[in-house]
């Protein structure tokens, strides 16, 4: 059912080898890089290789898609023997339990493409991106992590632009900065959202935020 959630009361008790396969890699790290609401899995199949030293990890509310994306994934180890190791989905609400799961400072990489845009002035509340939630969010940031943003809907971009620039903790990244991030090339056409809204030639509003200013 789309509204139960079974999840552990602390970081602590969560298990990840129920996600990764035990490897060096996974006995050694931590989830590093995390998906927001990650649909299809296309940007994590990406990311994978790019970042094989790397644990990133999906967040889907769907309990259809979620499979789908384990199902996705295992299917790519079992094809490519030793590769894909690196990445799994967690089926979970994001805007509830993230603290549940991640450390104060534990990730490095945050992705928010193509959320949900709740059109409706009373459905705002539901946005992924708001005062209260980026609070949560900059605590289990790292001090300097990257939080990526895309939609193709104007008025979801200025209102994330907006909340991320009105925030304490975070500041925005340098055009500069932008350019040379090897990981802004991929997040536009990655994902199967992003992939829909290039054959559509729709718009795409890029922005990445990060939280440089969090000092512990
Ligand atoms: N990021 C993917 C992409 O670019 O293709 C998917 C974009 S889709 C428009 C938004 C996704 O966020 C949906 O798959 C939805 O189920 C998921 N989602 C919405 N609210 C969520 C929440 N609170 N926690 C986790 N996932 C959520």
């Amino acid at each position: 059912c789309d509204h139960v959630f079974d999840y552990p009361t602390t970081p602590e008790e969560m298990n990840w080898n129920t996600l990764y396969p035990p490897s060096k890699l996974t006995n050694s790290r931590r989830v590093e890089f995390l998906d927001i609401g990650c649909g299809y899995g296309g940007l994590l199949v990406a990311l994978s290789k790019m970042f094989p030293e790397k644990l990133m990890l999906g967040l889907e509310i769907r309990v259809k898609v979620q499979q789908y994306v384990q199902y996705r994934i295992e299917g790519l180890r079992k094809m490519y023997t030793g590769h894909y190791e690196n990445i799994a989905v967690l089926r979970t609400n994001a805007m509830k339990y993230l603290p549940n799961y991640f450390h104060e400072g534990q990730i490095e990489k945050m992705f928010f493409l193509y959320p949900d845009p709740h059109f409706k002035k009373s459905k705002y509340k539901w946005r992924i991106i708001n005062d209260t939630l980026l609070s949560e969010y900059a605590y289990i940031l790292a001090k300097n992590a990257k939080v990526y943003t895309v939609t193709d809907v104007k008025d979801l971009h200025d209102w994330m632009v907006q909340h991320f620039t009105d925030h304490q903790l975070f500041e925005p990244v340098s055009d500069a900065e932008m350019e040379s991030d090897p990981v802004s090339k991929i997040i536009l056409d990655s994902t199967e959202e992003g992939k829909k809204v290039t054959r559509n030639k729709g718009d795409n509003f890029t922005c990445y935020l990060f939280s440089a200013k969090y000092i512990r």
